[in-house]
């Protein structure tokens, strides 16, 4: 299967295909963030004209059930109609003052009551902004200059954070694309996710210097890979012996894996969050947060600078404080719900189809692993990288044919909507079967029948 534009568009996928090949000339690679472009899987990326509930519909008029939520905003389902009236009704009002607004204080508390550990929010435009800012800050706060993270974790495309060096012991962070100086992934130590061992071995060698371990407080990124027992404390334990800060990224998990995010399963309080996704509702807004005596070192109480023409956009804040205050205790048992149920049908249908594959969860994040050893967990990148994810293609194609659109690639989470309705669930078990077959017969790479 080779992905190109020029490739013979599949049966109903002909204005997708066409506006695909014009994209191409207008946009790199004809989208505007990589994974969208099928490149991991091959064939025609869907171009969506519209979206309601849990479904999708494209441009050849197909509808697919949603399984992606947008990488994870659209908890309530698409279009939802509390969440489009706030932002008709925001939109009215003005699109932008460049001063502040109540709703912005709306917003913040609505997180700061969620999440204990935040004290004080600040709202900025996306996920990567967010833990760019949250980095600046806690060497600004520490006057270091190291940043500890994790191989497989996502943090955004951030200078510092594109760093992913082998795993191992303590590995000075190699750049891993062009245009990422080695001066800024220099200060970035890469190491295996889940590995305490190695974050104590690299504060005793580089203790003084290290201003924060980034996390992601779940990883979503690599597929799902919940933190192992004690991992997390253990993290909160060496920052908090060495002087560093503990930065929670909740960009995937907060307020879709509980009320509270991953802080509400766990409990680990870190001196820091970052958040994005659900809590703007598909609008483009994103948080950072939480000490106070950290956040006041932000201007204008502190000289650490950061700021945004944008930031608190009075439309993204009412369609976040709609999507939060909707975001009931109620929709997140269907969230817990819907992704159990999901699990149990993909695991089922794969195990009639005799392939060997895990389904692994981080709270209501779930993803498919075709792993050889289904009865060990998997908990770091490498054992990410070790799965067969040549079997994704097939299957993934056979569930969109049948209109049930998954995550474009082996290495990201499904998200599951509380919109999902049993019409919904009746597709994707009568698309799971085939799908799963095409995952049993998938040619092994190198094979050439
Ligand atoms: C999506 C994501 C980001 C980046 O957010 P953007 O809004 O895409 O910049 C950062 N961290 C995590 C954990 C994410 O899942």
């Amino acid at each position: 299967m080779t992905p190109s534009a020029a490739a013979t568009p599949a049966p109903g996928t002909a204005a997708s295909a066409a506006l695909f090949t014009r994209a191409t000339q207008a946009i790199p690679g004809g989208v505007n963030s990589p994974v969208r472009a099928f490149s991991a899987v091959g064939g025609t990326p869907r171009f969506i004209a519209s979206a309601s509930g849990c479904r999708l519909t494209d441009a050849d008029g197909n509808d697919y059930v949603d399984l992606v939520s947008s990488w994870g905003p659209m908890i309530l389902g698409h279009a939802h109609p509390a969440v489009v009236e706030a932002v008709r009704e925001a939109a009215t009002g003005g699109l932008s003052f460049g001063a502040p607004t109540e709703a912005e204080i709306e917003l913040a508390e609505e997180i700061i009551g969620r999440v204990d550990p935040v004290e004080r929010v600040r709202l900025v435009n996306s996920g990567t902004e967010a833990t760019m800012s949250a980095i600046r800050l806690a060497r600004g706060y520490t006057g270091r200059s190291k940043i500890i993270k994790f191989a497989g974790c996502y943090h955004g495309h951030v200078d510092a954070l594109l760093a992913a060096a082998g795993s191992g012991v303590a590995t000075l962070g190699l750049p891993t694309s062009p245009g990422v100086t080695g001066a800024s992934a220099h200060d970035t130590l890469v190491l295996p996710y889940n590995d305490l061992t190695a974050v104590a071995e690299a504060f005793a060698e580089f203790g003084d210097d290290i201003a924060a371990v980034i996390t992601e407080a779940a990883a979503g990124n690599m597929g799902a890979v919940a933190p192992v027992e004690g991992f997390n404390a253990g993290l909160r334990d060496l920052t908090r012996r060495h002087g560093a800060l503990l930065i929670m990224d909740e960009v995937m998990t907060g307020f879709r894996v509980s009320p509270s995010g991953w802080y509400g399963l766990e409990g680990v309080a870190g001196d820091l969050y970052t958040f994005g996704k659900v809590m703007s509702g598909g609008l483009p807004a994103a948080a950072f947060g939480g000490r106070a005596d950290v956040m006041e070192r932000l201007a204008p109480t502190g000289p650490v600078y950061q700021a945004g023409t944008l930031s608190g956009n009075p439309v993204a804040v009412a369609a976040g404080l709609a999507t939060l205050r909707n975001a009931d205790v109620e929709v997140y048992r269907t969230l817990d719900a819907n992704a159990d149920r999901l699990a149990t049908l993909l695991h089922d249908s794969l195990d009639a189809a005799g392939v060997a594959h895990r389904v692994q969860k981080a709270g209501s994040l779930l993803s498919v692993f075709f792993t050889t050893d289904p009865e060990i967990p998997i908990f770091d990148y490498d054992g990410v990288a070790a799965t067969e994810t040549w079997r994704f293609a097939p299957f993934f194609h056979a569930l969109l044919e049948r209109g049930v659109y998954a995550p474009p690639s082996a290495y990201e989470a499904w998200f599951v909507s509380a919109a999902l309705d049993e019409d919904a669930f009746s597709q994707i078990a009568e698309a799971l079967p085939a799908a799963a077959q095409a995952a049993a017969t998938a040619a092994t790479p190198g094979d050439n029948a």
